[in-house]
């Protein structure tokens, strides 16, 4: 069974922004960072100027990075050819009620489901940490 793992340097990468800044800079760092809005609480993400719900400024804070597989997909026709198949797209919903759009890894096809509690696992990609998840086995169901 093929196990699924972090793409090989090459790829296409993110380009930060004055906005996005301070979460790849967290990447870097080993954290998962999001905003959460000093107004009405609401988790933001991805990055943001202002709370989505109702305007207020958002603050940065560090996600602990787990969560689980809220849906999926894999991929075994690459966009283009940098890309190294099969990899699994998930959106993964994280315990703090953001979610994150990555790449599941650590594991094979065959164990890609929705409700997979996974945890983040970065990864240099040349120039850009990646937040990766992979089946996060200590999780308590
Ligand atoms: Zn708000």
């Amino acid at each position: 069974m093929t196990q699924l793992t972090p793409q090989l340097p090459g790829i296409p990468l993110p380009e930060p922004t004055p906005v996005s800044r301070p979460f790849w800079d967290g990447c870097a760092a080993g954290e998962l960072r999001y905003q959460r809005c000093a107004g009405c609480g609401q988790a933001e993400f991805d990055p943001a100027w202002a709370c989505r719900s109702c305007g207020s400024d958002l603050e940065w804070q560090v996600s602990e990075g787990r969560g689980e597989v809220y849906s999926h997909s894999v991929v075994w026709r690459p966009q283009t050819p940098e890309f190294t198949t099969p990899y699994a797209v998930v959106i993964v919903a994280l315990d703090e009620g953001f979610h994150l759009l990555t790449n599941l890894v650590g594991c094979t096809v065959a164990d890609v489901r929705t409700g997979l509690r996974v945890r983040v696992a970065f990864h240099d990609a040349g120039g850009v940490t990646l937040p990766y998840v992979t089946p996060d086995r200590k999780a308590p169901r």
